[in-house]
């Protein structure tokens, strides 16, 4: 087991400027408060990563309530965030806490895209009885979708824990071990390189289940003449990367070898076609035009990839039918993928940073590589 030295400081964040970009978007979204209440909205809102918490946010207060278990971390994540906010303890009386904080306020804003329509309900006859309920949507989200330097670097940092988890793994591809075992060893690797967690749950995916975009690690051992479809993640300070690559066992047949050249193609049209100021659809197109070209468009079965930043699945959206524009700042994936039963399945995947001028890749293990050569 190779020993880690200690590593850098990551760049702080702006926490601090995030209450007031929200602020600003009170005006066009008709409300006079937000009563945020998904937590990882609250988490980037505060730098509190509790497992519960309210945050009542008005034009120039506010609150983030959460109970008693979180009574020592609650004040100090917010303040190493440097968050410009108020905290409240309590188990009972979260409402009484709340409610004085948005007693003012005619228009509050609720997140309609996590409040249940039975929470809605209660907050609006107890909660907030005499003031309008306003349905929001992505508020928050859209904040979240440019990252600051912070942010990049610790998507950065996750991204380089998987580069080097799939280094020191990728050697026993050819050992016969089963996609559980491969997974396993990503992961715990992963970890013990310091990441706090995987981004999402390992794809390890040999023969036939690579052609399975999804699947779980299963007991199949990998045997010559798989195509394995690795996709992983590290998770740094609550941000994710998320990298797939596809790796041929042995000797790969005629048709692998040219799905791995189409896939690959795919991936670089992709990537290339990312820059500020792009529709999203055009990186989709970009890549489902050489796939296309191949012959193999309905192998292609999902969209071309998606934002990256405290989920690992978030704005924005890169498919065939997005109608946003890419800007600078903004963290998505490029992840073509042609999937052939009776050959298995390739998949690329890089996570990358949207600049001025391009994108600028944030998981870096070489693409295209087999197991077998490596030994050689
Ligand atoms: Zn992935
Ligand atoms: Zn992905």
């Amino acid at each position: 087991m190779s020993t880690t030295s200690p590593l850098p400081e990551l760049v702080p964040m702006d926490v601090a400027g995030r209450l007031g970009r929200l602020r600003a978007a009170f005006d066009g979204a008709g409300v006079d408060a937000l009563f945020v209440t998904h937590l990882t909205n609250i988490r980037y809102l505060t730098g509190f990563t509790g497992s519960a918490a309210l945050l009542a946010v008005t034009p120039d207060r506010a609150l983030l309530v959460t109970d008693g278990r979180y009574a020592g971390q609650a004040p100090r994540e917010v303040d190493a965030a440097g968050a410009p906010v108020e905290v409240g303890i309590s188990a009972e009386a979260q409402r009484e806490l709340v409610q004085a904080v948005l007693d003012g306020s005619a228009r509050i804003g609720l997140e309609a895209e996590h409040v249940s329509w039975a929470s809605r309900d209660r907050y609006a006859s107890s909660w907030f009885p005499n003031a309008d309920l306003v349905a929001t949507a992505g508020l928050v989200e859209e904040l979240r979708l440019a990252k600051d330097a912070g942010e990049i670097a610790r998507i950065r940092r996750a991204g380089a824990f998987a580069d080097a988890a799939l280094a020191e793994v990728r050697p026993l591809l050819d050992e016969g071990l089963t996609e559980r075992q491969i997974g396993l060893e990503l992961d715990t690797t992963m970890r013990r390189l310091g990441a706090s967690d995987t981004s999402f749950e390992t794809i390890v995916a040999s023969g036939s289940n690579g052609a399975l975009p999804h699947a779980r690690p299963s007991d199949r051992r990998i045997v010559a003449g798989d195509l394995v479809v690795i996709d992983i993640g590290a998770l740094v300070d609550g941000y994710c990367s998320d990298m797939t690559r596809t790796v041929a066992v042995g000797e790969p047949s005629s048709t692998q070898v040219r799905m791995l050249e189409v896939v690959l193609a795919a991936q670089a049209a992709g990537v290339a076609a990312v820059r500020a100021g792009v529709p999203a659809a055009d990186v989709d197109a970009a890549c489902r035009a050489v796939i296309e070209d191949a012959g193999w468009g309905d192998a292609f079965s999902h969209g071309t990839g998606h934002g990256v930043g405290l989920d690992i699945h978030e704005a924005r959206r890169v498919g065939r039918t997005s109608t946003a524009t890419l800007a600078a700042g903004q963290v998505v994936t490029v992840e073509p993928g042609v999937y052939l039963p009776e050959h298995g399945g390739v998949r690329i995947e890089d996570t990358v940073v949207v600049t001025e001028v391009g994108a600028e890749p944030l998981t870096l293990t070489p693409k295209l590589t087999r197991v077998a050569q490596e030994h050689d």
